[in-house]
């Protein structure tokens, strides 16, 4: 799978399309049958744009001079000033065409806003049509990429030239994966690249405040999805990970997991005592611990586990394995796990089995008998 993106694309569509605050719903009646498709709007045929110019050479200086400059300078020092000043540009024109939809913008105009969206998903569509002409295959499209499945390289390129050609836009290669999965309602994915390693879209197994435990399967489930070659051995490998969540599942349950393993681990950022308004759960695992030391310096690592009792937190050193508040570990599990299992078309509940599911049924139960909401 071949994942090409357009670089710039909005910047490109205000330049092609001569988008400013004054051509947009131009006065002149002549002007009125250049209609911007998608929109109930036009745009001027006689005048070039102000936005559309600057816009334009500022897009022409980037992706032209600047990007290719701060990838090919000779002196590490110029290379670097000139990725400033391409970064410096991207900053800019991309907040210059989001202003217009933007009420305290002195110049707010929403037509511009919406025809550069309206336009973006245009020129997306009008790719997509060229790719199936040329019989290529897409499989997911977003705001600025198209999958495309398995394409020859001269069907990439012929691709690429043909939206430089026809829609004045930027297409480039921006991935390529041995395989990629998405979810049923297409709102995540998971792919293997060439180079073996994995990518999760919007992924978030990686943050730091995670139990060890929950890291571990993590990991090990990107491991055994590197490892699946083709769809044969992914079959096999979805049956893997069911296995490897089952398991920590059942450890979960059975109390098998070390209290070290469970611990959440959040830095002390300012002194216990500024903590006046709201307590989070290191704060409060934190005093606690007080009572048996006599400080507790700032950037100090706070270790707590989750626990069944009133406070619903112990620092790690005073908790016992009996107090783990099991509930909340498969619910921090669950969240880690949820997008990862969805392009996988894994059901966390499934696997967890009938128990959890009235636990979770439990819960919204207690919403809807929330005294907030009108009877
Ligand atoms: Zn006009």
């Amino acid at each position: 799978v071949v994942v090409v993106d357009f670089a710039s694309l909005y910047p490109s569509v205000i330049k092609t399309w001569n988008l400013s605050y004054e051509t947009v719903r131009c006065p002149h009646p002549e002007c009125q049958d250049n209609k911007i498709p998608g929109t109930p709007h036009w745009v001027c045929k006689k005048k070039r744009g102000m936005m559309s110019t600057v816009v334009g050479i500022l897009r022409d200086l980037r992706v032209y001079l600047y990007k290719p400059l701060a990838k090919k300078a000779e002196d590490l020092m110029l290379r670097e000033q000139y990725k400033v000043v391409q970064a410096a540009l991207k900053v800019f024109i991309n907040a210059s065409y989001g202003v217009f939809g933007a009420e305290t913008f002195p110049l707010y105009c929403p037509p511009v806003a919406e025809s550069t969206t309206a336009l973006g998903r245009y020129s997306i569509l009008k790719t997509m049509e060229m790719a199936l002409e040329m019989k290529l295959p897409v499989l997911y499209g977003d705001t600025d990429s198209l999958f495309l499945w398995n394409p020859t390289e001269d069907q990439v390129n012929e691709l690429i030239k043909r939206s430089l050609e026809e829609l004045q836009i930027d297409l480039g290669i921006d991935k390529v994966y041995k395989w990629v999965v998405f979810s049923k309602r297409k709102k995540n994915y998971l792919g293997i690249l060439v180079d073996g390693k994995p990518d999760i879209k919007g992924l978030t197994g990686k943050k730091r405040n995670t139990p060890e435990f929950i890291k571990q399967l993590f990991y090990k489930i990107v491991e055994i999805l590197s490892d699946a070659e083709d769809m044969e051995s992914f079959e096999n490998s979805i049956e893997e990970i069911k296995d490897a969540v089952r398991k920590t599942y059942v450890d979960l349950k059975k109390k098998n997991i070390s209290l070290d393993q469970l611990a959440f681990r959040v830095a002390l950022t300012k002194p216990l005592h500024e903590y006046t308004k709201t307590t989070p759960q290191h704060i409060k695992a934190a005093r606690q611990l007080l009572r048996y030391k006599k400080t507790i310096d700032v950037g100090e690592i706070i270790s707590y586990i989750k626990t069944r009792d009133k406070t619903g937190v112990k620092p790690v050193q005073l908790a016992r394995i009996d107090e783990v508040d099991t509930e909340k570990y498969l619910e921090a599990l669950r969240t880690t796990l949820e997008q990862v299992l969805d392009a996988l078309d894994i059901s966390f509940d499934e696997i967890m089995g009938a128990h959890s599911l009235e636990g979770y049924f439990g819960q919204k139960k207690k919403e809807i008998t929330h005294p907030m909401l009108p009877k």
